[in-house]
C-alpha cells in the first residue's frame, strides 16, 4: 500500500493549485495527485484548440512541472474511499493511505433533457484530450455546425469553429449557428450593450446568431442531421456542440457519505472543509456562495477553482484562510472585441433591488489615439451602491487590457472600495499600454459615479 500525507483527487485547476500550495506551505509533506484524464487540457484553452492552436496536443498542461515539485502522480480514477481507514482505491487496484484528502473532481458538461441528445456527433465539452480530439475530427468534416448555448463557452466555441471554417479548404461552405434561448448571448455575466457587441463580432465572422431561440429536439439516425427549434424550423447539422453549463462531479463524495447537491456541489464551508475534518473539496465540484449576499451560487470558473484549491490546501492543518465568496470575474475575446465583467450587472442589481449609480468612461486605450492598434472607444461601466458608494460591479470592453482592468474591479469589490477611492486611485499609464492619465478608464468611470453620488447626497 502506498502512503501519502495529502491525497488530491483531480489534476486540473483546483487539484494542481492545491498540490503546489501544499508543497509551498508544507514542503516536508508528501503529496499524491490522482486524476482520471490521461493528460490535463488547459481548460480555458479548449475553444482555441479548434480555430487557433489547431491541435489538442498544443493545449495540454505538462505534468513535468508538478513532478519536479515533488508531487507524485497517478493517471487512474479513484473508485472508492474508506473514510474510517483513510485509504483510497484506484481503478488499477492501487490502494493509497492518506492523512488529508482534497476532492477536486471538477465538473462534466450539463446535458439538458433534449430528445436526441445522445445522437452521434453531438458533443458536450469534456475536459479529456481523446474526446476533444474526436470533436476536432468531427468538426473538420462538417459543413453545418450548431452550437447550443450562448454563454462564454458557446460563444468562444462558435467563434473558433468559424475561424476554423474560414481557414479550411472550402472556406465559406461551412455554416456555424449559435443558438441561445435568452434575448442576448453572454447576458448572465455582461451588460446588454456589450453582449450586442459580441453578437455583432460573431455575425461579422459569419456565425448565424439566433437569440430568443429554443432547441426542441436533435434529429438524426445514428448521426445528427439537424436541430429542430421550438418555432418548428430545422437547422441542418453534421455536428452539434452543447455549451450550456456544467454539473459538478459529486459521485465519489456521495458514495462516501459526504453531503452533496447535484446542482450546487459537495457541501463545504468557507475554509473548503467538508463535514469530515480530514476531507476538503475545491473547484467546480464544490459548493460556492456569493460574495454579495452569501447565498449559494453556481459560478464555476478556473480562477475560482484555483483560488479554492489554494484555500483548501492552506487550511489542511489549521484554518488560516477563508474564502470570501465568488465575485464572478471573467473575460473573453470575440473577434476584435474583448469583454470582461466582475460582480453584478445592472439587471442582477435591479432583480435584487440593490440601488446603484453607474459611472462610465469611453476613452482611447492608448495615447495619443493615433498610435497603431489604438481602440478609440474602449469602455468601462462601473456600478456603485448608491447608499454605501462601494463598487458592486464593473464591465469593460476594449483591448487586451480588458481582463486586467476587470481584475482591478474584482479586487476593488473584494476590498470594499468606494467610487471616491477609485476616483482618487494612483495608476500607471504608458502611451503603448494604457489610456492617457486624463482618461484612465477605472478612474474616470469612478469619478463620473462619484460626482453623481456626491450630487445626489448634496441635493
Ligand atoms: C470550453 C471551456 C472554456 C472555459 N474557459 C474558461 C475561462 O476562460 N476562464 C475561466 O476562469 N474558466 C473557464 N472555464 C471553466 C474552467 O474550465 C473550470 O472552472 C475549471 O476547469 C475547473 O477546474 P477543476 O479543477 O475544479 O475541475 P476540472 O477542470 O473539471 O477537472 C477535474 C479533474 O478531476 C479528475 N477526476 C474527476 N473524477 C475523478 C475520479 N473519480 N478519480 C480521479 N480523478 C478524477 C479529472 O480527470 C480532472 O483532472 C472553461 C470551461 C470550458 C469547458
Amino acid at each position: 500500500m502506498e502512503k501519502t500525507d495529502v491525497l488530491i483527487v483531480g489534476g486540473s485547476a483546483a487539484g494542481l493549485m492545491a498540490g503546489l500550495t501544499v508543497k509551498r506551505r508544507h514542503p516536508q509533506k508528501t503529496v499524491t495527485m490522482v486524476r482520471k484524464a490521461s493528460r490535463t487540457p488547459v481548460p480555458c484553452g479548449i475553444p482555441y484548440i479548434y480555430g487557433t492552436l489547431k491541435a489538442v496536443e498544443k493545449n495540454l498542461i505538462p505534468d513535468d512541472n508538478f513532478i519536479k515539485q515533488g508531487i507524485r502522480m497517478h493517471t487512474q480514477a479513484v473508485e472508492s474511499v474508506d473514510r474510517g481507514n483513510k485509504t483510497a482505491d484506484l481503478a488499477d487496484g492501487t490502494r493509497i493511505a492518506y492523512d488529508k484528502l482534497i476532492i477536486a473532481t471538477g465538473s462534466s458538461p450539463a446535458m439538458p433533457p433534449i430528445p436526441g441528445l445522445q445522437t452521434g456527433n453531438v458533443f458536450g465539452i469534456k475536459k479529456e484530450p481523446e474526446y476533444l480530439d474526436m470533436i476536432q475530427k468531427a468538426l473538420e468534416s462538417s459543413r453545418n455546425v450548431v452550437v447550443i448555448g450562448g454563454g462564454f463557452i458557446g460563444v468562444e466555441m462558435a467563434e473558433q469553429i468559424a475561424l476554423m471554417a474560414q481557414a479550411g479548404n472550402d472556406a465559406g461552405a461551412v455554416q456555424v449557428s449559435l443558438i441561445e434561448m435568452l434575448p442576448n448571448c453572454l447576458m448572465l455575466a455582461c451588460e446588454q450593450e456589450f453582449c450586442s457587441d459580441a453578437e455583432s463580432e460573431l455575425r461579422s465572422l459569419g456565425v448565424n446568431v439566433m437569440t430568443n431561440t429554443q432547441v426542441k429536439a436533435i434529429q438524426g439516425n445514428g448521426k445528427v442531421t439537424g436541430v429542430q427549434l421550438a418555432s418548428g424550423e430545422t437547422i441542418p447539422a453534421d455536428a452539434v456542440v452543447v455549451g450550456i453549463g456544467v454539473t459538478p462531479n459529486i459521485e465519489l463524495a456521495q458514495q462516501i457519505g459526504l453531503e452533496a447537491d447535484p446542482r450546487m456541489g459537495i457541501k463545504v464551508d468557507a475554509y473548503m472543509r467538508t463535514e469530515d475534518p480530514d476531507i476538503f473539496a475545491a473547484g467546480d465540484c464544490a459548493s460556492k456562495f456569493s460574495f454579495f449576499d452569501g447565498q449559494p451560487t453556481c459560478i464555476r470558473l478556473a480562477s475560482v477553482a484555483c483560488s479554492e484549491g489554494m484555500i483548501a490546501a492552506s487550511n489542511l492543518y489549521a484554518p488560516v484562510r477563508k474564502c470570501m465568496g465568488a465575485v464572478g470575474a471573467f473575460g473573453t475575446t470575440v473577434g476584435k472585441n474583448s469583454i470582461g465583467a466582475a460582480g453584478l450587472t445592472t439587471k442582477a442589481a435591479d432583480d435584487a433591488s440593490i440601488p446603484y449609480v453607474v459611472g462610465e468612461a469611453v476613452f482611447p486605450n492608448r495615447h495619443p489615439g493615433g498610435l497603431p492598434g489604438c481602440i478609440l472607444d474602449m469602455k468601462a461601466k462601473l456600478l456603485f451602491h448608491s447608499e454605501t458608494g462601494k463598487i458592486i460591479g464593473g464591465h469593460v470592453r476594449g483591448g487586451e487590457a480588458t481582463a486586467d482592468m476587470v481584475n482591478i474591479v474584482a479586487a476593488a469589490i473584494q476590498g470594499g472600495l468606494t467610487a471616491e477611492d477609485l476616483a482618487t486611485m494612483q495608476y500607471a499609464t504608458h502611451p503603448l499600454m494604457t489610456a492617457s492619465p486624463l482618461g484612465y478608464h477605472v478612474m474616470l468611470a469612478a469619478e463620473n459615479a462619484s460626482a453623481k453620488l456626491t450630487g445626489s447626497r448634496a441635493a
